[in-house]
């Protein structure tokens, strides 16, 4: 049994009078395999017939606009929204809700979350704790403090092989939202982490 198997609540089977929804957040650097879990995590669910809605912002122009993909091409099919608002309407008759990249969403997704959960969802929702200077990266802190469950994934350090927690960006732009995978970041341990010059 891996440690996300364990922390994979499985609150109704245990409670079998037990309808109150929950919220899951799985967060780390990027490649830390959020996607991947998220995914698995959303897989499951199908399996077992929940009603499963999958969501992702409009924002995440990597790869398909209709699926969630991970680095490693796993993939799921998915509905791409503009803001968290959309998710609320959409998710009406979902049992388990998935959200990748709730770092793009903003703080409105905190919100959103909690009322789905509120309303006897499983809420599942993935995002970077972290920006490119190691500050935590609103609003998943929030959704961190909201919920019932939470994973921390961790990458390899691309420079010496340990366990990486932080997210190197390559270039020196300086918006915290730029979108890229591999061409622009990289995961790295805390030793070999080296924040940006210019910390606002
Ligand atoms: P995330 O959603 O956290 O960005 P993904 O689930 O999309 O991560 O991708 C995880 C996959 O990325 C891994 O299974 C592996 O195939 C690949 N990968 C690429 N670089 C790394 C790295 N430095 N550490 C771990 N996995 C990496
Ligand atoms: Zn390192």
């Amino acid at each position: 049994m891996n440690m996300n198997e364990r922390n994979s609540p499985d609150i109704s089977r245990s409670y079998p009078r037990h309808r109150g929804g929950w919220i899951e957040v799985i967060c780390g650097p990027m490649f830390s395999g959020k996607t991947e879990e998220l995914i698995r995590r959303l897989r499951r669910a199908q399996i077992a017939r929940m009603q499963v809605a999958i969501f992702k912002p409009s924002l995440d122009t990597r790869y398909d606009k209709d699926k969630l993909v991970s680095h490693s091409t796993l993939s799921l099919e998915s509905t791409t929204v503009a803001d968290a608002a959309q998710i609320l309407t959409l998710a009406n008759d979902a049992q388990v809700v998935g959200v990748d990249e709730a770092q793009f969403f903003g703080p409105e997704i905190v919100k959103v979350c909690r009322n789905l959960a509120d309303q006897g969802k499983q809420i599942i929702v993935a995002g970077l704790d972290q920006d490119y200077r190691g500050e935590p990266f609103e609003p998943v802190p929030q959704l961190l403090a909201e919920a019932e469950y939470i994973t921390k994934t961790l990458a390899i350090c691309v420079r010496c092989g340990a366990p990486a927690s932080r997210t190197q960006r390559l270039s020196d732009e300086s918006n915290r939202v730029v979108v890229g995978a591999q061409e622009r970041y990289e995961a790295r341990c805390r030793a070999c982490f080296e924040p940006p010059k210019a910390v606002k």
